[in-house]
């Protein structure tokens, strides 16, 4: 038999297509399609909605999240989605022209099918008067880096929860289930970080950038400087060299900052002022050893609690 060239390839791309278009069809139908901004936010709704859920993020954790540029497909996404998992305040500066562009007013902020999970959390920083450039061109509403206290799983959580019952009713006790499990090992977890990080109370760390504020809080750890002379500002060698001059009291034990930042800026800076770098990530698959919310503030704490020893 003779068959025309390439027919073998073109077969196995129709079964493929068969196999993938049917599952993928019924699974479109049936989830709960959820746009997230981050892998952090995805991760947890992950834990709640499980497989009544389909989350994609739109920043790669590898990205400073402040920064981050939406592509057309996160547009696309975001247009056939039921719902949209933010983290609200400034955090997401493109957040607002990526709902304007997908054209989906119940996404904007304060809008029905808009999830931000900052809304029950306790915020820190938070301007008596009003937003305010007085730090900087960011963090105008308060620090919005609240994802690094695990603590605030709780609240964030709640809010997901809520949502998802009031969208998808059948699954309710599905859910209710899925987030007392998730409750449960969160408490479990925390009773563990407690003891491996007790030694780390009282010690003080430079952070390269002001999103380790409610770790330190977490941790009572004090966090009060920074390697940007503002949040969204590079570091200077001016302020550096008053950095330097407060470190040589000795009461600075590391630097931590995300992947994100120029690591050659703190690492030669740690070396003039005689501290480890610690990497802390601040989203979910940023380092290779935190694939999951839990993984996460494992690995985060772990490296965290031996760089205090
Ligand atoms: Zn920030």
């Amino acid at each position: 038999m003779i068959r025309p060239k390439g027919w073998r390839s073109l077969a196995a791309a129709a079964v493929l297509m068969v196999l993938a278009a049917v599952p993928t069809a019924a699974r479109a139908a049936d989830k709960v399609q959820v746009v997230a901004t981050q892998s952090l936010l995805a991760d947890l709704v992950r834990q709640i909605g499980k497989e009544r859920v389909e989350v994609r993020h739109v920043a790669s954790p590898r990205f400073n999240v402040h920064y981050i540029q939406p592509r057309p497909s996160d547009v696309r996404a975001l247009r056939k989605a039921d719902l949209y998992v933010n983290a609200g305040l400034d955090l997401e500066a493109w957040s607002d022209p990526l709902v304007e562009a997908a054209g989906r007013p119940e996404f904007f902020r304060g809008a029905a099918r808009s999830v931000d999970v900052s809304t029950q959390v306790k915020l820190l920083k938070v301007p008596q008067t009003g937003p305010s450039r007085a730090e900087g061109d960011i963090h105008l509403y308060g620090n919005p880096h609240y994802t690094l206290d695990p603590r605030n799983a709780r609240p964030m959580c709640e809010v997901i929860l809520a949502k998802l019952k009031e969208i998808d009713p059948e699954g309710a006790s599905v859910y209710d289930a899925n987030h007392q499990a998730f409750l449960a090992k969160l408490d479990a977890k925390l009773a563990e970080w407690q003891v491996l990080c007790a030694h780390c109370s009282g010690k003080e760390v430079l952070s390269y950038h002001d999103d380790f504020e409610y770790m330190a809080d977490y941790l009572d750890l004090k966090a009060e400087r920074f390697l940007e002379p503002k949040p969204g500002v590079p570091p200077t060698p001016r302020h550096l060299q008053e950095l330097e001059e407060y470190a040589r009291s000795g009461a600075v034990k590391a630097i931590v900052m995300p992947t994100y930042f120029p690591k050659g800026i703190a690492e030669s800076f740690g070396r003039r002022i005689g501290v480890p770098v610690v990497t802390v990530a601040q989203n979910v698959g940023e380092v290779a050893e935190n694939e999951d919310y839990f993984a996460f503030f494992d690995r985060n704490l772990q490296v965290l609690a031996e760089a205090l020893k």
